[in-house]
């Protein structure tokens, strides 16, 4: 059978804009630079609480740069990076960069900073094996982005790590869906076209982890645009930014 290629890809639908707080939960400083930040732009300037959680501190991301020295730049770019999106919040979690695992260790992390921050929509990366076609996904968000989605459970149960409910803490039900940013299962975007150079600005403040990658010519806008513009053609906008959406409640 010849595949038709005329074919359009499927529309997105609009993610829910009806919440006033998220939080989200990502690997490493950059991860949501890569196309979310622009959502999250669009999101602070409707006045909503938006919180970022970095479970590392990328502190492996830089070859020629020893860890110990990494760390302390990469939380800076991130913090700077947050800023321009409209977000105070950066907590770095302190996992090892490069060698997550999933597991119980990584939920209770993740579950403390949902209870902690007390999110309606937890947002994370991609956890799907590849970024669609044969483009791998990485260890560290696969693992972070598996986890999370336990994690945003986790945290409404008061039985799961109640050594973390002292001093005031409580559990935390109220997450209504996980969104996992450029998911090849995306089924969701939210339009990015207004604040799309905000998002820009925001992956150029990763200045010293972009030129310890090398990429000779590499441009954040081109790539961003590249990136988004799919997305947008789905939603019907000019830029989009994707996410695969995780229903927590039961029914639907
Ligand atoms: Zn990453």
């Amino acid at each position: 059978m010849t595949p038709d290629v005329t074919t359009p890809p499927a529309p997105l639908a609009p993610v829910a804009e009806d919440w006033d707080r998220a939080l989200c939960v990502v690997a490493h400083p950059d991860d949501l630079e890569f196309g979310a930040a622009a959502a999250v732009a669009r999101w602070t300037g409707q006045g909503k609480q938006v919180v970022y959680a970095m479970v590392t501190s990328g502190e492996a991301g830089i070859d020629g740069l020893h860890p110990e020295q990494c760390r302390g730049l990469r939380e800076a770019e991130q913090v700077e990076s947050a800023r321009i999106v409209g977000v105070d919040v950066v907590d770095f979690l302190g996992l090892p960069d490069g060698i997550l695992e999933y597991g119980v260790a990584l939920r209770r992390a993740i579950a403390a900073a949902v209870r902690h921050h007390r999110p309606e929509i937890v947002v994370t990366n991609n956890f799907r094996d590849t970024w669609g076609g044969r483009n791998l996904n990485q260890a560290d968000h696969i693992a972070v982005g598996r986890a999370t989605l336990d994690a945003a459970r986790d945290a409404g149960n008061r039985w799961v790590f109640p050594e973390q409910l002292t001093d005031g803490m409580e559990p935390w039900g109220g997450v209504r869906e996980v969104w996992a940013a450029g998911s090849p299962q995306a089924a969701h975007a939210v339009d990015t076209t207004a604040t799309f150079q905000a998002g820009v600005a925001s992956l150029e403040a990763h200045e010293a982890y972009i030129a310890g990658l090398g990429w000779e010519d590499w441009d954040a806008g081109e790539f961003l645009e590249g990136a988004s513009r799919g997305a947008g053609q789905r939603l019907g906008t000019t830029f989009a930014a994707a996410f695969e959406v995780f229903p927590m409640g039961w029914g639907s």
